[in-house]
């Protein structure tokens, strides 16, 4: 279905990102894949991926929280493959506490990588694609997109905030063939979320087992984690000749978190 397209998945070298690269693969796009993480590790996945699927595949270390580099990365991918025709915003970090504890330096980054890294990526991404009159832009935003939590002031701002750029970047885009549109997951089980769930056992004392049943049952009725795959084939779809009217909107994949 995406034979001769080319994606960029910022932050798919774990988690989320990489599922969705994985699933873009297997429908025959080519991959660049970008994030951080042990060089060896990311290498095998990188050369694995193309030999699994029969496509291009190259990687970028960009940063994230480097408008420059963000720019940097699309216009290499461009010239490298020849084209960027799918782009999934996924990076993202986390961080908990308080409002009145919260470390500047810690809002700047989550607001640098999860949500102005978004914007500089499709500023650079979308010239081309306007180009070529075809284009998918999916941002990886969260049920903390559309709703909010304790202690997750800056997450929760950039995830909303992505949700309104992907409105604006619909809109905008309406006369080409262009969509774009925000996955907004409930609990995934990726290291972002192993460490929260870690992190809150050790403070409270607690066994992580019991830390995972309470975060699934205090905010999805279904009491399961999503998988990665399951997020890349929403991916999949949003990128399909059947989603071309889907536009600037959000699509939840959440266990029932944002029904109550
Ligand atoms: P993860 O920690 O497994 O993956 C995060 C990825 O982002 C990694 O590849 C990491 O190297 C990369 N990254 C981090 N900082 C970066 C930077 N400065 N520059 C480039 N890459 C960087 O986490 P995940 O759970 O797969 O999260 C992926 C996205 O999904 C995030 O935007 C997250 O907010 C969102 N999300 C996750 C969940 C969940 O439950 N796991 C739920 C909703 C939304």
């Amino acid at each position: 279905m995406l034979k001769g397209k080319t994606a960029i998945v910022t932050g798919s070298t774990s988690g989320i990102g990489e599922g969705i690269a994985k699933a873009l693969a297997g429908q025959g796009a080519n991959i660049l894949f970008n994030g951080f993480g042990d060089r060896a590790a990311i290498d095998t996945l990188v050369a694995d991926t193309a030999q699994q699927f029969g496509v291009k595949t190259d990687y970028s270390d960009a940063d994230m929280s480097k408008p420059e580099q963000v720019r940097a990365m699309v216009a290499n991918a461009e010239k490298h493959f020849g084209s960027v025709d799918i782009l999934v915003n996924n990076a993202g970090i986390q961080f908990t506490a308080k409002i009145e504890e919260f470390p500047a330096e810690k809002w700047d980054a989550i607001l640098a990588i999860n949500l102005s890294s978004a914007f500089h990526a499709t500023a650079a991404a979308v010239p081309g694609m306007k180009q070529r009159n075809w284009g998918r832009i999916i941002n990886v935003a969260s049920a903390h997109g559309l709703v909010a939590s304790v202690q997750k002031s800056a997450y929760v701002t950039a995830k909303h905030g992505l949700v309104g750029l992907t409105k604006v970047v619909a809109l905008e885009m309406g006369e080409h063939e262009i969509t774009a549109n925000a996955i907004c997951p409930g609990w995934v089980l990726t290291p972002l979320v192993e460490k929260q769930i870690k992190d809150r056992a050790t403070k409270e004392g607690r066994s992580e087992e019991a830390v995972k049943n309470e975060l699934l049952g205090e905010k999805q009725s279904t009491a399961r984690f999503s998988t990665p795959e399951q997020i890349g084939a929403l991916a999949v779809f949003l990128c399909s000749d059947a989603a071309i009217n889907i536009t600037g909107t959000t699509h939840s994949i959440d266990g029932g978190w944002t029904a109550a």
